[in-house]
């Protein structure tokens, strides 16, 4: 029978509601969680490791980094054949993007959580705690990098948002939909996800903060970022990557402080792209120096960002981790 380790980190799966400030917070166990999870023996062999009993908005990246490492580290014993980790939702994209950057196993690795409380009729962190461990116990999960496993469906860490604060199916892929499902335990992929960069950094060095572009917009939350110290910055800019003009301002001023400044589209899908050629326009921006940074969100694109300004201050190197040739054929 396999062995999965499952560590548990806090989220709405931990948590119960206080009768004396009446909404939910940490309580719950690991343990007390899988006693929830009835029959699982008859699947796999289970050791429970209480991590942290944080809501996900307390989860930092230094927490994620430390998480990295302690999965790395189960990971490594050859009797433990893969991992779930639970997670608050609100920021578990993150950290399941962060896991996928920094580890690199054949073992599967699968985030889960969920969206109502151990007090809540239709709790469901129990059905999505076994659909996390069949995951991790099918052959077919080897390979995979990080999933994350809610209500049923298999997302790649890589693609996967929070896109809906309260329903069951909270979790979605834009544009290309699950790379699998879990079936009466039986777990079936569709699609492959081509996610393979690993970024190895022992710490954390560079502070990146994320900005996001409204009409009227200036310079000023950039401008503040730079005296701040940040070596990154993340814009999510408007369409296909453009911003308003007295914004460039302030691109121009963290470019010449060699900050490394990406772009990425506030909208739900589709990719950024040099099209407009006007100032604040893709193509001037890109000519500028900024990275472009395809179809991801935001906050995802902040955590490579963090992860590449750690590992290198090489802004070339930086821009390949992006754009990963994407943009090559574009005549500057
Ligand atoms: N606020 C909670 C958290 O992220 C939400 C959840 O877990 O579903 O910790």
């Amino acid at each position: 029978m396999k062995k999965v380790a499952v560590v548990f980190n806090g989220g709405t799966i931990s948590m119960k509601v206080d009768p004396i400030i009446k909404a939910a917070v940490p309580s719950l166990t690991g343990e007390e969680i899988m006693a929830m999870v009835t029959g699982i023996e008859e699947f796999a062999e289970i050791e429970s490791y209480n991590f942290s009993n944080l809501p996900s908005p307390h989860i930092t990246p230094e927490v994620m980094l430390e998480l990295s490492k302690y999965v790395e580290k189960l990971l490594l014993r050859e009797d433990i054949d893969g991992i779930v980790v639970t997670h608050g939702t609100d920021s578990l994209e993150e950290t399941a993007y962060f896991l996928a950057l920094t580890i690199a196993s054949e073992k599967p690795i699968v985030i889960t959580g969920a969206m109502r409380s151990g007090s809540e009729l239709g709790y469901d962190g129990p059905s999505n705690l076994a659909a996390a461990i069949c995951t991790v116990i099918s052959e077919n999960s080897k390979n995979r990098g990080v999933l994350v496993c809610l209500n049923g469906e298999l997302h790649s860490a890589s693609e996967v948002t929070k896109a809906n604060s309260m329903s069951l199916n909270a979790f979605q892929t834009p544009v290309f939909g699950p790379i699998g499902i879990v079936d009466n335990n039986e777990v079936i992929f569709y699609r492959n996800s081509e996610q393979k960069l690993n970024i190895k950094i022992d710490e954390l060095s560079a502070k990146v903060d994320l900005i996001k572009c409204v009409s009227g917009m200036d310079g000023r939350l950039i401008d503040f970022c730079v005296s701040e110290g940040d070596k990154g910055i993340v814009i999510e800019a408007m369409g296909r990557g453009n911003i308003p003009l007295e914004m460039v301002q302030g691109v121009k001023n963290a470019i010449n402080n060699n900050i490394a400044v990406v772009i990425v589209s506030r909208c739900f899908e589709g990719r950024v792209f040099p099209s407009y050629g006007y100032e604040g326009g893709g193509k001037e921006l890109r000519n500028l120096g900024v990275i472009l940074g395809d179809n991801m969100n935001g906050q995802k694109a902040r955590i490579k960002l963090i992860l590449a300004l750690s590992k290198t201050s090489n802004l070339d190197e930086v821009r390949d981790m992006f754009e990963d040739g994407f943009y090559n054929n574009i005549i500057l």
